[in-house]
Parts: structure tokens; sequence; C-alpha cells
């Protein structure tokens, strides 16, 4: 990490990213309010740090002690916002994405489509291609299934976040997406978080239901060093001894994450509980513990559904959760505004 003083000229910026590509490694440019920084990735073991710090502007040059770099908030101090159209993820207002989890017809997908934006969800989700534990479960309308998401995008105006399985099938769903899901299954595709990360598209990255907070950050490390940032985090719960539902909502994960990275963390209440009696608690426990978000699964008919229909809320039950969970982000809000630490500061104990 090369850190330039704070009068460096824009000149001296590119001389320092013109040294660092004739030494054979990428340069990342970071530009915050106090500082610009510029990351070095590459096997930058080869490279004596001494050859940077004579540059004209550069202040210092400073290893990267975390294993996951540019998605480490040493690296970029301020929180990254993601924008998939008119929704921002990482600011001061949560983000809902609902919707069901398989686009299953055009008329289950448009009806709920309606429903979540009227209860106040900012983008929909649906899965076109499905990643099912059977083979002999509903895989999904594939690119009908896409056609259907834009349609309800067109008329809802909610933006669409679907997943994609298989590197070669990113620039069909980036056709049609405004946000590319990479799901638990495929966290550690490395392929696929390659190609999905020079699409240029926004990212939701599921975590892997085995795979630790180091193991997913980097991943997102891979869609980062693609030159695209921006990457939302969504934990989906993992996999323990415990029966009782689905999976285990690893509440810890939202600060943990928060205070890793600066990208936005959401939380996916449905698959991580994966019983719908569940979603609304633990969405307002996500919300409190500061996510910047939840996705979550609504089904008209749960009975009917081809796929995690007992995880699924209705819409007029997900409508009560939306205003919960409102709820508590306002006063988290209000209290954080109202509790400003003494001395200390947010690193303070
Ligand atoms: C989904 O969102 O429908 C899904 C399959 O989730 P996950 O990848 O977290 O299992
Ligand atoms: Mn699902």
């Amino acid at each position: 990490m090369i850190i330039l003083k704070p009068d460096t000229t824009e000149d001296q910026v590119q001389l320092v990213v013109a040294r660092v590509r004739e030494l054979g490694l990428t340069p990342h440019v970071s530009r915050g309010k106090e500082r610009i920084v510029i990351g070095v990735v590459g096997e930058a073991r080869r490279v004596e740090p001494g050859v940077f710090r004579h540059l004209p502007g550069v202040d210092d040059v400073v290893p990267i002690s975390r294993p996951y770099k540019l998605t480490s908030r040493e690296f970029h101090p301020e929180n990254t916002l993601v924008r998939v159209g008119p929704v921002t993820f990482g600011g001061t207002d949560i983000v809902i994405i609902a919707g069901p989890c398989s686009v299953e017809s055009r008329s289950q997908l448009l009806e709920t489509a309606h429903a979540v934006k009227e209860a106040g969800a900012q983008m929909l989700r649906g899965g076109a291609f499905k990643p099912r534990t059977s083979p002999y479960s509903f895989q999904g309308l594939g690119e009908k299934g896409l056609e259907y998401l834009a349609e309800a995008r067109e008329v809802t105006g909610l933006p669409v976040v679907t997943e994609v399985m298989a590197p070669e099938q990113v620039p069909l769903v980036a056709r049609y997406a405004d946000m590319l899901q990479i799901g638990a299954r495929n966290m550690q595709n490395y392929p696929l978080l390659k190609a999905a990360g020079r699409m240029g598209k926004p990212i939701l990255l599921k975590r892997g239901m085995g795979a630790t907070v180091t193991e997913w950050l980097l991943a997102a490390e891979y869609i980062l060093s693609e030159g695209n940032w921006q990457v939302v985090m969504c934990e989906r719960g993992i996999r323990t001894f415990e029966t009782s539902t689905r999976n285990t909502t690893d509440i810890n994960a939202i600060p943990v994450l928060k205070r890793a990275t600066h990208l936005p963390v959401i939380l996916d209440p449905s698959h991580s509980t994966g019983h719908w009696e569940y979603v609304t608690p633990i969405a307002r426990a996500a919300i409190a513990a500061g996510a910047d978000g939840l996705i979550v699964e609504v089904h008209p008919r749960p009975e009917e559904a081809l796929s995690d229909g007992g995880q699924s809320l209705k819409p007029e039950r997900f409508a009560q959760m939306v205003r919960e969970v409102r709820a508590i982000a306002q006063i988290v809000r209000e209290v954080q505004a109202a509790l400003v630490p003494a001395g200390g500061g947010p690193n303070g104990r």
C-alpha cells in the first residue's frame, strides 16, 4: 500500500502508477477524503518497497497485514457505496431486496414483484438458473426467467438481482440483470468470480455454507482485483451441528465484516433460517447488528412454490417485516447519532 502525500499532483500519481506497472504489478488507486492510496497487488514479495519510497509524492509504503488487500478497511477506510440504478448499499438507509426463490411463471413473478414493491422493497430477486442440491429438483426457467425479470423491472421500476452459476453464463445474465448474484455453492468458483468481476456489474456475493469470513473476503478479493469494487457481501447462514434450522445465522459475521471490510454487508434470513416463522426475528437482529440490508424470499402462495416455499413469507407478512426493520434501522441511526463515544472514537472500548 503506497500512501501519497496530501498535496500529490495527478502527474505524480500517474508516475507512481506507471512505475508499479513497469514492475509487473497491478495498481489500484483509492481516493479517500483524507488521502490517496495506491494498492499494489501481484507478487509483491519480489519487489523491494524502497523502490517506491523515493518517488515524488510518496509519503510511505506499508504492507497490508490482512490476507485480503483491496477488500480490507486498512486499504480503504471509508465505506464503499454500491449503486444499483437508484438504489445505494452501504449508505445511511438499509436496502431491502425481495422476491421469489425461483421465477416460476410470468404471472407468479409479476404478482410477487408488485406485492414486494407495494410493501417497500427497493429491489427484486428471483432465480432463473437455480443451483439445486438434487438434479431432479426444479432447475429454473433459464433465459425465459430472465425475460420475465426484465419485464417485472419495466413495470415496477425495481432493479433486479439474479444468480449466475457459470462463467460462460455471465454475459447472458448480465444482459438482463442489474446485479449478479454469486450463490453460496459457487463462492469459491474462481473462474466465475473472475468472469463476473470483469463484467463490471454490481455483484451480490453470498457466503459459502462452509466458508470462513476470511475465505469469503478472499473470494470478494478476486472480484475487486478485476477492477470491480461494486460488491455487496451477503451472509446466508453456515452449516453447524444444529439441526432445528436449515442453517445457523452467523450474526457475528455482520460486525466482523463491517470492521474488516469497506464493502456493504446484508443478510438473507430466508436461507439462514429455512423457516418463515424465524425470518422476521432474525431480520430484526441483523439490522440491529448493523447490516446494510436484507434479501428475503416472498411468495404469494408459499405452499405452491417450486423451491423454498417453507422459508418464503407471504406478501402481508413481508410488509410487516419491512415496517419492523425500518423502525429498527431508524432507532439504530438515532442511538448512534445521540451517543457519540467519549474519547476513544469508534475503535476505543
Ligand atoms: C438463493 O438465493 O435462492 C440461493 C440459492 O441462495 P444460497 O446460494 O445462499 O443457497
Ligand atoms: Mn431459495
